[in-house]
């Protein structure tokens, strides 16, 4: 097992006790930002607007502000999931959240996304889920990151909602290329086959809500191959749970 999330947890509460800390997004010095919640008052009401429209669906800012808007890809291909909360869009500085958690080891940062995740589901009055589940990262990628960070997020986010978390519904069977530069069809190849359901966990999920937790909604196929895979086990509802989502034009 894998302890270099606790350790790395532990340091950075120390530090924080010990050091003035700065602001994840403006760098302010200030006492305020903790090893659990990063960033400064002003920074959290200046960059997570609750207002902004999304697709009900796969959470796509939207010109106009309808809780149940779908947006037009949604529309003609409809996905597997059901709902998509997002907390953010990923645009600077926020990405730069996504990034230090990441590639930084910055594990405080997946309690602040937990939080505004959680926030976003109150904000929306969204049902929760009865299980949540994280997006697994492939076998090679675990071993060079030393942990996931989707599973990161999923751990506070299960705290604050008070919701049962397992961590090895999914499995990745193996490393796919990131989905980013490919097309449509490519990203299902690459896709095909990738994910599949824990057998020692298939009893949870029946007739049951599942959350999936990540923190960046790209393409969406990923989830949707997620998606796809708990219904055909049984789930009635999937809804994605993710910290930030790309525009369009970041695809
Ligand atoms: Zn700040
Ligand atoms: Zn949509």
């Amino acid at each position: 097992m894998n302890r270099a999330p606790d350790l790395i947890h532990l340091w950075n509460s120390i530090l924080s006790y010990a050091l003035p800390m700065h602001c994840a997004l403006c760098s302010m010095q200030c006492h305020e930002p903790s090893a659990t919640e990063p960033i400064c008052a002003a920074c959290r009401q200046q960059y997570f607007i609750r207002a902004q429209a999304r697709c009900y669906q796969c959470a796509l800012p939207l010109e106009k502000l309808d809780d149940q808007s779908h947006c037009g890809e949604c529309l003609s291909t409809v996905p597997h999931f059901d709902r998509s909360i997002s907390a953010c869009s990923y645009a600077p500085p926020l990405d730069q959240l996504v990034l230090g958690l990441k590639f930084m080891q910055s594990l405080a940062y997946a309690n602040l996304m937990a939080t505004q995740i959680a926030e976003q589901m109150r904000a929306l009055h969204a049902i929760s889920p009865d299980l949540l589940c994280a997006v697994p990262l492939g076998p090679q990628r675990l071993i060079e990151r030393g942990f996931n960070q989707a599973l990161e997020i999923a751990k506070p986010l299960a705290k604050k909602l008070s919701l049962p978390l397992q961590p090895q519904l999914l499995i990745r069977l193996r490393d796919t290329l990131p989905q980013g530069h490919l097309s449509g069809k490519e990203r299902k190849q690459n896709l095909s086959k990738a994910f599949i359901l824990n057998p020692e966990f298939l009893g949870q999920i029946e007739g049951k809500h599942i959350g999936v937790v990540d923190d960046v909604i790209t393409t969406g196929t990923s989830l949707n191959e997620i998606a796809k895979l708990l219904k055909r086990f049984g789930a009635s509802q999937v809804t994605n749970l993710v910290f930030a989502r790309t525009s369009p034009h970041s695809f």
